[in-house]
């Protein structure tokens, strides 16, 4: 199967990857960077441009990791978990494992991010000035690195949602009128501009500059930020929204369940065709033993279908996501798209009591969002 992205490693439980977009940018900076060299520096061999330009391209990426390390480190010491940090097209992203529940935490763990990166930036000129008798690449390559650091710090710190700064904005307005509301409105509404700035910056850079690569680029940042600023508002709405649902409100109770030692051919022929139901809980008796799924019985060849009971091929209790009657909606949702799961069966104190599925999720979200605009 293909994978979209590469893990590298885990570093204090936060797995580092890598999104196969990364290796455009990687290409490009690369080759842009080595040109540089290869101009700046007539005299230096090739070997020396290309060796050059490899490591400064591969620190500069360290360098975004470290940004979001600041972020994760601050965020960890504040409760919040982070899953992990990817590299992609537009840069690095840690995802921490829920949002901030304070002005603070939000203020704290969004600036952290920027404040890393002028601190490279500063680390790197002191090595650059120190090396410039020295090495030439080393003095250049941190020169680069420098300067690259410097402005990643302040493009991050442009108070528009979903950058670091708008995060920030959004922490000061929602410490100053205690109203998490606002502050995302107003972080949004600065996300919008800077999109809406970004998409000018690129058409003009396109059409006086005659730099047509250099304009679609700043052009797919600015969508880039546009996108994200709508979604997180979307997010923030719908958190807000269903945050006094309860998983029992959104539960459909007929809970489909099939007998343990049921053979799959009699599962198939009654639940699967007549009823269109896609997986069931494996029950002996009151108690659940696990789920089958037609993804699982997919794995026994038909012609044993008859002779083997589900319970072979379900997903067991242990390993199976369940929720109890009073989880909230978005720590549901949550689980949901982190899992990617189809479907969650709703048991109170081990007893099946409802099901949830995928399609059934949307709709009761959908359902109360409309409600609760009026
Ligand atoms: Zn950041």
């Amino acid at each position: 199967m293909f994978r979209s992205v590469l893990v590298l490693g885990s570093i204090r439980g936060i797995r580092v990857q890598i999104h196969v977009s990364w290796l455009i940018i990687f290409a490009l900076v690369l080759l842009v960077l080595s040109a540089s060299f290869h101009h700046q520096h007539p005299d230096w061999s090739t070997p020396t441009v290309m060796i050059t330009a490899a490591i400064t391209v591969l620190v500069f990426f360290a360098s975004i990791v470290a940004h979001e390390f600041g972020h994760s480190l601050v965020a960890i010491r504040r409760g919040i978990p982070v899953r992990s940090i990817t590299l992609f097209l537009f840069g690095g992203l840690a995802q921490l494992s829920r949002d901030s529940e304070s002005a603070d935490d939000e203020f704290w763990i969004a600036i952290a991010g920027p404040l890393v990166s002028f601190a490279l930036a500063a680390l790197f000129y002191l090595t650059s000035q120190l090396t410039a008798g020295v090495s030439e690449p080393v003095a250049a390559a941190t020169a680069w690195l420098a300067l690259i650091n410097f402005v990643v710090a302040v493009f991050n710190m442009v108070p528009g949602f979903p950058l670091d700064g708008g995060r920030v904005f959004r922490a000061v307005i929602w410490k100053l009128t205690g109203d998490a509301e606002r502050g995302m409105r107003a972080a949004v509404l600065g996300g919008r501009t800077v999109a809406y700035l970004l998409f000018g910056l690129g058409l003009w850079t396109m059409l006086t500059h005659g730099n047509v690569f250099g304009g679609i680029w700043i052009m797919l940042i600015a969508w880039f930020l546009l996108a994200n600023a709508e979604a997180g508002q979307q997010g923030f709405d719908m958190q807000r929204r269903m945050s006094g649902v309860r998983a029992r409100e959104l539960a459909d109770r007929q809970v489909p369940t099939v007998a343990a030692g049921t053979s799959i051919t009699d599962w198939v022929e009654q639940s699967v065709l007549q009823h269109g139901l896609r997986s069931a809980l494996v029950c002996r008796g009151q108690e659940v033993l696990g789920l089958v799924s037609l993804t699982d019985i997919r794995a026994c060849p038909r012609d044993e279908w008859a002779l083997t009971p589900v319970d072979r091929h379900m997903t067991r209790r242990e390993s199976l996501h369940t929720v109890s009657p009073e989880t909230p909606a978005p720590e549901l949702l949550q689980a949901v798209t982190e899992h990617n799961l189809n479907q969650v069966p709703v048991l109170d104190e081990g007893r099946p009591v409802g099901w949830i599925d995928r399609e059934r999720l949307l709709r009761m979200v959908k359902m109360h969002m409309e409600l609760g605009r009026g």
